[in-house]
């Protein structure tokens, strides 16, 4: 075919200058051209802008391929053949057709740093996503997620994750497991909560949640970029909490001490606790005070208090957004109390 022939020619020219990458970008493409395969030290393979379909099972022969580039194709899966490819680090597969991912492949992919997935049909991830260990950016931008699985929480080297414009109405608890995440986008879903945990990804530097149905944010947070307009924000118009004087179970009591005993290395409580799995369990619920960061089992009160994004964290934006607070006494109301508020649910 006259085309064959020009792309043998761009073949040529693109392996010879640049050793070991081949650019098939815009060719008009249906299928992979099978002279592909003749290269088997091809480290980085482009064929964005044509309209491929399927992969064949020829490319299994590119054992050395790092970078695959499918954007902009008409695929309709998650390509099998993939399954072959493990030394892939970068795989782009933006703008196609796909609306499952195969946990078969998926799961083979282990040295992958960098996937993206956006503007596809995706419903959901498959758990061997938590597989590729490796990986540190992970788009899937204008899918249709309904849900992520708990197993991203194994990603400990993500610090990119981009799910803006999907369906998702939570986020995975298990998130809090990746330490390592910088920039969270999750805007233009259904999120009702974000999970109490990701406070503890201290080095996430921008959230964007934009267009989400939040009406709260968990404690303390301390991000340098926080997009959170459109939201179902609690409105600076609370009510005051009515105060009443604490009345704690001897239990609450109990569990206060034994809980503080915990937090000295070398208590005899502390030392003694493994040999009740028992307490330890009912400990595992426990938290610890906005205000004095002090343990308890039950929240004495949950409340609220505005935080002034420009005021009080030297950022950009000047809304004022409602932050979780969980306090354990009275006293501890009364020690800021007119900073908190009750939330009042409808
Ligand atoms: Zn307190």
């Amino acid at each position: 075919m006259a085309y064959g022939v020009a792309l043998r020619g761009t073949a040529v020219r693109a392996l010879c200058g640049k050793g070991n990458s081949l650019n098939l970008n815009s060719n008009g493409l249906k299928s992979v051209p099978e002279f592909v395969s003749r290269f088997p030290n091809l480290s980085v393979l482009l064929l964005c802008h044509n309209s491929i379909s399927a992969l064949p099972t020829h490319l299994q022969s590119l054992c050395h391929l790092t970078e695959l580039n499918l954007g902009n194709n008409a695929l309709r899966e998650f390509p099998a053949v993939l399954s072959h490819l493990g030394s892939l680090r970068k795989l782009y597969l933006y703008r196609n057709k796909i609306d499952v991912v195969s946990p078969d492949a998926i799961g083979h992919l282990g040295n992958l740093v960098v996937l993206n997935l956006n503007h596809n049909n995706i419903q959901r991830l498959p758990p061997e996503i938590g597989r590729l260990r490796k990986l540190q950016q992970l788009s899937m931008l204008d899918n249709k997620l309904e849900e992520l699985p708990g197993e991203v929480g194994c990603l400990k080297k993500l610090s990119e994750l981009n799910l803006t414009f999907n369906n998702l109405s939570r986020l995975p608890r298990q998130l809090y497991f990746c330490r390592n995440l910088i920039k969270l986008y999750a805007a233009r879903n259904r999120l009702t909560n974000l999970p109490e945990g990701i406070t503890a990804l201290v080095k996430l530097r921008v959230l964007d949640v934009a267009g989400n149905m939040l009406s709260i944010f968990p404690m303390e947070v301390h991000w340098t970029e926080l997009y959170c307009e459109e939201n179902w924000l609690i409105k600076l118009k609370p009510v005051p909490i009515l105060p009443h004087p604490e009345n704690l179970s001897l239990k609450e009591l109990a569990a206060r001490f034994v809980l503080l005993e915990v937090r000295k290395q070398f208590s005899l409580i502390n030392l003694s606790l493994p040999h009740y799995p028992e307490l330890n369990d009912l400990l595992s619920g426990s938290n610890c005070c906005t205000e004095c960061n002090g343990p308890f089992l039950n929240t004495w009160v949950e409340c609220v208090h505005f935080v002034n994004l420009k005021k009080d964290m030297n950022l950009r934006s000047s809304l004022t957004i409602p932050v979780r607070s969980l306090l354990c006494s009275y006293k501890c109301f009364r020690a800021q109390g007119p900073c908190y508020y009750a939330v009042e649910r409808k």
